[in-house]
């Protein structure tokens, strides 16, 4: 599959969109770029894309066997996967199982404390906005999605909440909050972009080490090793 200026369409802050040779599908190269703070901090750190990619095959798979239809259709190379034409819901998905991050910031909650019920919050996907919280009114008001598509994305984030602390558990790690995009395709809404640790935060069990992009939004170190744990043990849990 050839990646060049012809077929580009897109360059995102993590990734590069591309149309596949036969138009029919696209292809996303995940870059080596890690961005924090809406991109004012950015840092390009040597394997990531691989490493997220792999992280993100093994989740994508281990939901659509488990019957969540994803854009996923296959992967092209170390660092790009070929996908559904899916038209992406402007909307970023957040799901929380414990305070941590914007929640805690905004709420004063102790990062950690268990949430009584499952979160779900929306926020508008806007670069130059800052990606702002937007509620199900405002979502319909301003035709960024129906009412029925708003229904949907939380029954399926939830679903896939379920499966992935199950997932993780296994893998020994603690799933604290994550972020998921969904995208028309046909009559269906269907789950689109990456799944890894830089859209999730992902603690140690046992430890509550954090093994996801805080470590690079704070300045903690050894963010691509942490990731790498990561991977490993969503490979280990898989052959268990
Ligand atoms: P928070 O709202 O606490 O900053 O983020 C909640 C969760 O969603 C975290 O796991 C965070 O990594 C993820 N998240 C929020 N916004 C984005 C985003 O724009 N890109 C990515 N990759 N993840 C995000």
């Amino acid at each position: 599959m050839k990646l060049n200026t012809e077929n580009f369409l897109y360059e995102g802050k993590s990734k590069i969109i591309y149309n596949s040779e036969d138009n029919r599908n696209y292809v996303i190269k995940f870059k080596d770029t890690a961005t924090a703070l809406n991109g004012e901090k950015s840092e390009t750190l040597s394997g990531k894309g691989r490493i997220n990619l792999e992280i993100s095959n093994i989740i994508y798979n281990y939901l659509e066997k488990n019957g969540i239809k994803s854009h996923f259709i296959r992967q092209i190379d170390d660092t790009s996967i070929l996908v559904k034409k899916a038209d992406i819901i402007m909307v970023e998905v957040i799901v929380r199982n414990y305070a941590a991050g914007g929640f805690s910031k905004k709420y004063n909650i102790p990062e950690g404390n268990e949430l009584l019920n499952t979160v779900f919050e929306f926020c508008l996907k806007s670069d130059s906005l800052g990606d702002p919280m937007i509620n199900a009114s405002q979502i319909t008001a301003i035709n960024i999605a129906t009412r029925d598509e708003i229904n949907k994305m939380i029954y399926l984030a939830n679903n896939i909440n379920d499966l992935l602390i199950k997932l993780f558990q296994d893998a020994g790690i603690k799933l604290i909050d994550f972020k998921l995009e969904f995208g028309r395709h046909g009559n269906e809404i269907i789950l689109c972009d990456e799944i890894s640790p830089d859209s999730c935060r992902l603690w140690d069990l046992n430890t509550n080490e954090k093994l996801d992009k805080d470590r690079f939004r704070r300045d903690m170190g050894d963010v691509l090793e942490k990731y790498k744990i990561v991977l490993e043990r969503l490979k280990n849990g898989q052959q268990q």
